[in-house]
């Protein structure tokens, strides 16, 4: 076991050289007894804290406390350098909730920082024996449920802002498990039923979009910001800043892809722009006993648009932020109605064309399969050429009950996933 641990220790050690973990300086002989030792007052104080098996899976919960103890933790903060990417891939831990902690839910999800997370899978052998999976993920930043709203963004949206100044089709996803935070990432967060528009990484967007346009680096280039909110529910647009109608996308000879009638707004301050996030967040969330339109089940845009102040209105930039629907597999949606197989299978698709979309514009591919979905149809400025920028959030719930959710968004958004899982075993 201990042989094992030690093999973690130096796995994170070569990725992270400057890190000296103490028990590296140790000899064998040495560090097996005052780790057991460690290890047994560990036990016991813990057993007198929470009273043994005081929650139903007390034994993994002891031994992702003894793994957490070998790790070094660094989480990111706002001092950290912020580097330019094409494509950024970020992942966020909420903490357990108020509900989770009633029911002693465990935490199975680390984040030691500098982009890494680990997900402690709890397992069980034939024969019983209880032990842990541990499995290791590397991304451009991890954020654990310390993590402010402003610090996630200023890692992950704020860059594209100053991008599309530059003339840049940016987009920003937040992608997981329903529950898992997307929508208090980039909504804002909830005080209560209340969600506070203001905080979230729309808003914060929208405030640099303005502090961008009125810096006089900026300010001779004489833009407007307009602002368009709409879903996509099983394949079709609707417009959010106008009670929902629905919309058609056309898409040219030129293969201009077109929302005709999306409702744009031209907006002057950022409180235009947080109002008609309340707006249209408050249409979306609306009618939610109808059998469509679940808020969890369709994606929704937020389009923040640079035109130029000319007769034309010139296409100068656009930031899009969306707030994906659940990635929750049909397995968990408990009626099987034909209506839900095929939200479920609608929503999949989309997933799928997103991320085949994402790993072209990586490729420097020719072929965007955009066509794959309506998600990725009026994306498509975002998948062209040079002037793309991409971040993608993968949100992640901490709980054991999460787990499998948690790997498959894991899955989906890893880049660099280490193919070496780490394994240790209790008996
Ligand atoms: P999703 O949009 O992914 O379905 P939500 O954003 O609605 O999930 O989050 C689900 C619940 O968890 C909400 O009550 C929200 O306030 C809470 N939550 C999500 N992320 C965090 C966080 N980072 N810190 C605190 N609470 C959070
Ligand atoms: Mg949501």
């Amino acid at each position: 076991v201990l042989n094992l641990n030690r093999k973690l220790v130096f796995g994170l050690l070569v990725r992270h050289p400057g890190r000296i973990h103490s028990a590296t300086v140790k000899s064998v002989d040495t560090f097996k007894s005052t780790a057991m030792v460690e290890w047994q007052e560990r036990k016991m104080s813990r057993g007198k804290e929470f009273g043994e098996s005081s929650r139903p899976n007390q034994k993994f919960y002891e031994m992702i406390q003894d793994f957490r103890e070998t790790l070094e933790i660094l989480p990111i903060t706002t001092s950290d350098p912020i580097e330019p990417h094409k494509i950024c891939v970020c992942v966020r831990k909420r903490p357990l909730n108020k509900q989770e902690c009633n029911k002693k839910e465990i935490d199975v999800v680390s984040v030691p920082g500098k982009g890494t997370l680990l997900v402690h899978e709890p397992k069980q052998k034939v024969d019983l024996t209880k032990y842990l999976e541990n499995q290791v993920f590397h991304f451009d930043y991890s954020f654990d449920e310390n993590a402010t709203n402003e610090l996630v963004y200023m890692f992950t949206a704020k860059p594209l802002v100053q991008s599309i100044f530059q003339g840049c089709m940016a987009t920003c996803f937040a992608y997981g498990q329903t529950g898992s935070g997307k929508t208090h990432t980039m909504g804002g967060d909830f005080t209560g039923k209340q969600q506070n528009s203001a905080r979230g990484i729309y808003a914060l967007a929208a405030q640099d979009v303005f502090t961008n346009l009125n810096h006089r680096r900026f300010a001779n280039q004489d833009l407007c910001v307009y602002v368009s909110f709409f879903e996509i529910y099983n394949g079709k647009v609707y417009d959010l800043l106008n009670k929902k109608a629905k919309l058609r996308v056309l898409e040219d000879d030129r293969q201009q892809v077109q929302v005709v009638g999306l409702e744009e707004v031209c907006v002057f301050s950022a409180e235009d722009v947080i109002k008609i996030i309340q707006t249209g967040s408050a249409c979306r969330t609306s009618g939610q006993t109808s059998a469509n339109a679940n808020s969890s089940r369709s994606h929704a845009i937020l389009q923040i648009v640079l035109r130029c102040n000319n007769r034309a209105a010139t296409l100068h930039g656009k930031f899009s932020l969306v707030d994906l629907a659940g990635n929750e597999r049909g397995t968990d949606v408990s009626s099987n109605d034909r209506s839900t197989l095929v939200e479920t299978s609608e929503i999949n698709r989309s997933l799928l064309a997103l991320k085949e979309c994402i790993r072209s514009l990586g490729k420097n591919s020719d072929h965007i399969p955009f066509r794959m979905s309506t998600l990725t149809k009026v994306l498509r400025d975002s998948f062209i050429g040079e002037k793309s920028r991409t971040c993608m959030i993968a949100m992640v719930s901490p709980g054991m009950a999460s787990c499998e959710y948690t790997m498959n968004t894991l899955r989906y958004a890893d880049r660099y996933r280490d193919g070496v899982m780490l394994r240790r075993q209790f008996y």
